[in-house]
Formats: structure tokens, C-alpha cells, sequence
């Protein structure tokens, strides 16, 4: 037998592997090689102060955060960065929670409607049901929604947990009474194409699914109108009086590097990253045409403005469904692999989303478990 080990060498061979989250870890191969130039020196006296610039509304955003991520932007060329707020936040986690209740605070009645179109990004039920908020109300797949009144639509795109890229669904003659976050934590040259250059009110960005490097938990949003801004920023000072300094720093470090490398044959992480996803994908598809059991989802192909070619889309999750009426998320636990289970996005229990992110030694067993897997009726029909 295959003996497979992780970098802990622990064995992997008996292991549960945990593909549920899509924790980026696939990545620090290209950050080890990248060596001193991300490290970042911080003394005892530094950083100390809540403030970071009394004269921005966002006080609590970095000016070197901010200017390295206009720069990126604009070196990617996938957001208009030009006439908008950036509120930093701890994650984009946070920022979603902010742009939600700003939007609710604002409108004429409440609660105000969220809805996603399914299959969505499961986190977006809990964080907007946890606390129980009497200003907006999570209403589930936007394909279904008719409610009269003010809502808010959460467009992901390229949309976790399935790939596809999204537009809204939700068409009403008012206006007024729809309100959209955009979510482009996957709008990243090494996931898919970027055809333009995105330009909407409220649009939320990650650095954990840029990079890899999610520890630091930091993401912003690019928001065109003052008071939504205002807003959201309220939200986090009340929520955690800003957002670490040292995460912004180190972030804005990273940032300025791979906005230095972007260009570079030899050092580009997008392209290193894109060739990594596109193995890993070519992989996959090759262990589910083999097996006659599962299906993924096809992606067309587009003109990518960044790499100046057409290109395919290789996601971070896989939406990996079965041809049988099986339990996929337990069929897969049954061969010690953790996956999502569709029905937590807003689908059935013949689909399960799997995280494409994983290092690469666990990524290979489970591919592996995969091809071995024999499936077992579990449906009541
Ligand atoms: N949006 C989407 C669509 C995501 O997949 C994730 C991470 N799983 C997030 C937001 C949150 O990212 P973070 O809080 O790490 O910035």
C-alpha cells in the first residue's frame, strides 16, 4: 500500500480527511518558496493605538492596507476600486454581517428579506439567523422568493459551493426595494476568467481565497454609497472596535508582493495557482469519468482579460454529485471523508461540496477514497 504522508508526517492512510471547509492551505508551498519577502518585523511599541486614520471615515483601516489593495485591484483588473469606501473587516465573514444590517438599518420596513439562490454559500443562513436580529430575516433560495417588500439579494460569483458565475435573480419593477451584496471571494484569476471589471454598490472581497492565507482574517468591501459605508463601519466598531493591525500589515505586505509578482513568468502566484487548480481539477474529472457514479458540473470557457487568453474555471469547491439515490455526505464519511452536505446549501442530499484547497498529499488520498468508493442505495423514494 501507498504509505501517504502529510507535512506533520502523520499517516494518511487510516485518516479522516477534512474536505468540509475550504480551508486554503493548498497554497504555502508557493508562500515557503516566496521566503523572507513576506516577513514583517512588528516591535513591542508598535501598533498599539485602536486608530489607524482619525480622518477616514474607515479610522481603522491601514492606509497602507488600503493603497495596496486599489493596487492590486487594479494590477488584476476584476474591481472598480475608484469613488468607493473600503471598510476593512475581519474577514469577509464580518463585512457580510455589516453590509446586512446596514442595509436593513436603512430601509423604510423591517425585517428586511435575505435571500440567496441556491445551491448558496451555507454560512450566509447562519449569519444571518445567529443572532436573531429583528431587522432582516433570512427567506432561503432566491429562485422561490415573492415576498413583498424591502430585501436584500447575496449574489456569490464565482458562487461557492457550485462554480457557476451569477448575476441576480431576484427581478422586481422597484427598485428601491432591492438591495444586492455582491460576494467575489472567488473572482480571482486562478478560479476562473475575469471577463470585466466589476462595478457594483456593495462588493465583498477576501484575502483568505486570494492567497491561502485565511488565519489572518481579513477582507473588505469596495462600497459606493456613504451612508451604507458608514454603516458597516458602525456595525464593526460596535462588533470589535476595528480590525487587528497586525493582520492588516502583514496583509498589506503580501498584497504589495503579489501585486510585484503578478506580471513575472517565473514568480506569478495567480499563475502558479491556476496550474495548480487546473491539475487538480483535470484529476478529479479523470476519477468521475472513470467511476460512472458521480457528476461535477461543467464550466464554459471565456476570455480571461488578466492572462489575455481563454481560459477554463477551476473552483475551489467541487460540486461533486451522484447518478444514485444515495446520501453523498454520508457515503462519503463512510470512506473517512468529510464533505458539506448539499442540503446545507440550499440542495439535496445527492450532492455534497468538497473543498478543492486541501494540501496536496490530502488532496491526493482523497481522490484516491474516490475511485475506490462503491456506493450504497440510501434514499427512500
Ligand atoms: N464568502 C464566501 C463565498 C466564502 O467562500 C468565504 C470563505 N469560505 C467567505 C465569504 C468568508 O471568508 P473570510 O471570512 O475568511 O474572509
Amino acid at each position: 500500500m501507498v504509505k501517504l504522508e502529510n507535512i506533520n508526517n502523520i499517516s494518511l492512510s487510516d485518516s479522516v480527511i477534512n474536505l468540509d471547509h475550504g480551508d486554503p492551505t493548498a497554497y504555502e508551498e508557493y508562500w515557503r518558496k516566496i521566503g523572507d519577502r513576506c516577513t514583517v518585523t512588528i516591535r513591542g511599541c508598535d501598533l498599539m493605538s485602536y486608530f489607524s486614520d482619525v480622518n477616514s471615515m474607515c479610522w481603522f483601516l491601514e492606509p497602507e492596507l488600503a493603497e495596496a489593495i486599489k493596487e492590486l485591484h487594479d494590477a488584476v483588473g476584476n474591481a472598480a476600486t475608484e469613488d468607493r469606501y473600503i471598510v476593512v473587516g475581519t474577514g469577509s465573514t464580518q463585512l457580510c454581517q455589516a453590509a446586512v444590517h446596514a442595509l436593513s438599518s436603512l430601509a423604510g420596513t423591517q425585517p428586511v428579506s435575505v435571500v440567496a439562490a441556491a445551491p448558496y454559500y451555507s454560512t450566509y443562513v447562519e449569519e444571518t439567523t445567529y443572532v436573531r436580529s429583528g431587522m432582516y430575516k433570512w427567506e432561503g433560495d432566491a429562485w422561490d422568493f415573492d415576498k413583498k417588500g424591502p430585501y436584500i439579494e447575496l449574489v456569490t460569483s464565482p458562487n461557492n459551493p457550485d462554480g457557476t458565475i451569477r448575476e441576480t435573480v431576484v427581478n422586481r419593477p422597484d427598485e428601491d426595494e432591492g438591495k444586492v451584496i455582491y460576494d467575489f471571494a472567488y473572482y480571482w484569476p486562478h478560479y476562473t476568467p475575469i471577463t470585466r471589471r466589476q462595478d457594483h454598490d456593495i462588493m465583498l472581497f477576501t484575502f483568505s481565497k486570494i492567497t491561502g492565507h485565511a488565519g489572518s482574517r481579513i477582507g473588505w468591501a469596495l462600497v459606493k454609497d456613504k451612508e451604507v459605508a458608514k454603516k458597516m463601519v458602525e456595525y464593526i466598531i460596535v462588533n470589535s472596535i476595528g480590525v487587528s493591525k497586525e493582520s492588516q500589515i502583514r496583509t498589506a505586505k503580501i498584497l504589495n508582493v503579489l501585486k510585484e509578482t503578478c506580471k513575472s513568468e517565473t514568480e506569478n502566484f495567480f499563475k502558479y495557482g491556476h496550474e495548480m487548480m487546473k491539475n487538480r481539477w483535470e484529476k478529479l474529472r479523470g476519477v468521475v469519468k472513470e467511476s460512472n457514479v458521480f457528476c461535477l458540473p461543467k464550466y464554459p470557457e471565456a476570455y480571461c482579460n488578466f492572462f489575455g487568453k481563454t481560459l477554463g474555471s477551476y473552483p475551489a469547491f467541487a460540486w461533486l454529485g451522484t447518478k444514485e439515490e444515495t446520501d453523498l455526505v454520508n457515503e462519503l464519511r463512510r470512506h473517512k471523508v468529510m464533505s458539506r452536505a448539499g442540503e446545507r446549501c440550499g440542495s439535496d442530499k445527492k450532492r455534497v461540496r468538497v473543498s478543492m484547497l486541501s494540501r496536496e498529499d490530502v488532496f491526493n488520498v482523497f481522490l484516491e477514497r474516490l475511485a475506490d468508493m462503491k456506493l450504497i442505495k440510501s434514499i427512500d423514494l
